[in-house]
């Protein structure tokens, strides 16, 4: 084996993909790691970074491209961080992430036999996000800019209509960039702690078609908020215009004040038979369609017949907790987020479901002190945490409980596997793994277990 140094060149032909995306290739036995190359790719790249047995180059050229290459639909995808995977066919990217959830189930998890289904795609992958969150700031002319992060920085890249969201957004990020200019608003800028402007959120309820700006302030108020207003509540459907106070010198996009500026301080949307009420703060799925599917499997798996009692762990505005009520006797939802349990309640109300109970609090603290001190019981526990998995106080009190399934949907198939391995080793058994693609283009994927007690 050669062992390369920085800016040296070498010619590789791509023949997998790393986790994130990257286009991985072996010169003369030295792997390289190439960003932006696709498997199949032939290519000549430039080492950028250097290791004993393998390295990090730069695409300089492709010489063949792979056959699962194919033209960007955006014209900045390499630039911005947000899409990870645009330049391979979409057929080729559900590969790609059945394989990633396969190999950490085998790999972390241990795993040999994976009783994996089919990954669930989309039908058009594009336009498919209710949410986003534009960063705002200036350009080196000084321009005010709006868009989204390159990859791994905080260097803005002008972008108004990514093809991953809802088509209204350029509207109103045109409306809000608009009044920024003639009332003199500053973008805040993360060097110097100056200037008000610093996020805009946009989410748009795809069944009901309300939309909800939110804008996050460097401080109490915006100069001129009524003309923000006056802008923006011409748009069919506004319904909510807020402001969010975020004073904090760090990377959290919200913060924790919300001042109702216009309209109302929520929308509501529909999966199924369901209406949801979503406030600024609440987590809500961010692909609607694809949420459907995904909360239809977690019905199968749960396998309910009318006299369950269901805890719904990191169970948000309700949504899985409200949508599997209605096949059970009793659900429990437990979220650590106050407004997230307001909506979840009204959601419960609005609905008319009355067999549905929520608390706030951490998942790992509320159910191991309910299961010591009230002996609380489960037919089927729902886990959906963040990236970062469950807490082991939080799975150690799953495993005493014995409930009959655990459902567990996850949005990190590396800690999905840790938990998995760790449960399997506590009396269940991998019955079922569904993937689902919640974020075509990207390199994320979703998945839904279903563990029986053995
Ligand atoms: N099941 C919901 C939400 C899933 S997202 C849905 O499908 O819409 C994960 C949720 O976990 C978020 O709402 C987040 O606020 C919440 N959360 C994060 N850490 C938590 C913890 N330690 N305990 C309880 N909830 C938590």
């Amino acid at each position: 084996m050669i062992t390369y140094k920085k800016n040296d060149e070498v010619t590789l032909v791509i023949t997998d993909m790393g986790n994130d995306g990257e286009g991985i290739g072996k010169a003369d036995g030295y792997t390289v790691f190439v960003k932006d190359a696709v498997i199949g790719d032939h290519i000549r790249a430039k080492i950028i970074k250097a290791k004993k047995s393998y390295g990090y180059g730069r695409l300089m050229e492709i010489l063949e491209p792979s056959p699962f290459r194919r033209e960007t639909k955006c014209p900045i995808a390499r630039q911005c961080g947000g899409c990870q995977l645009q330049a391979l066919t979409y057929e080729k990217q559900l590969e790609f992430k059945e394989k990633k959830v396969r190999d950490h189930l085998e790999r972390i998890g241990g795993f040999t036999q994976i009783p994996m289904e089919p990954i669930i795609g989309m039908e058009e992958p594009y336009y498919y996000r209710n949410k986003a969150q534009f960063p705002v700031g200036k350009n080196k002319e000084k321009e005010i800019i709006t868009g989204f992060y390159a990859g791994r920085t905080h260097s803005i890249i002008n972008n108004r209509n990514c093809c991953l969201g809802a088509k209204g957004n350029e509207e109103i990020l045109n409306r809000v960039l608009s009044y920024m200019k003639e009332y003199r608003v500053e973008p805040y800028d993360e060097q110097t702690g100056k200037g008000l402007v610093r996020h805009i959120l946009i989410r748009c309820g795809f069944t009901s078609g309300e939309w909800m700006v939110c804008v996050i302030v460097n401080g109490e108020r915006l100069p001129r908020e009524e003309k923000l207003v006056e802008t923006l509540k011409t748009i069919p459907k506004m319904t909510s215009i807020t402001l969010n106070v975020n004073k904090k010198r760090n990377n959290v996009i919200l913060g924790e004040q919300i001042r109702l500026l216009w309209g109302q301080t929520y929308i509501e949307d529909s999966i199924g038979d369901i209406t949801y009420r979503i406030s600024p703060l609440s987590f809500y799925q961010v692909n609607p369609v694809q949420t459907r599917k995904l909360y239809e499997k977690a019905l199968e798996y749960a396998g309910l017949t009318g006299n369950e009692t269901v805890w719904d762990l990191y169970c948000g505005i309700g949504t899985i907790s409200l949508f599997l009520s209605q096949k059970a006797k009793q659900v429990y939802g437990v979220e650590i987020v106050p407004q997230a349990i307001e909506d979840a309640r009204e959601n419960a109300r609005r609905n008319g479901i009355k067999n549905a109970e929520f608390f706030v609090g951490k998942a790992e603290e509320v159910l191991p002190e309910k299961y010591r001190r009230e002996g609380i019981y489960a037919d089927v526990i729902v886990v959906d945490p963040p990236r970062k998995g469950c807490d082991v106080q939080l799975l150690d009190t799953i495993a005493a409980m014995q409930p009959k399934r655990v459902v567990y949907v996850s949005c990190d198939s590396a800690t999905l596997a840790r938990d998995l391995k760790y449960l399997c080793e506590r009396g269940y058994r991998l019955d079922r793994i569904c993937p689902t693609d919640m974020f075509p283009q990207t390199v994320h994927v979703e998945s839904i277990v279903k563990l029986v007690r053995k």
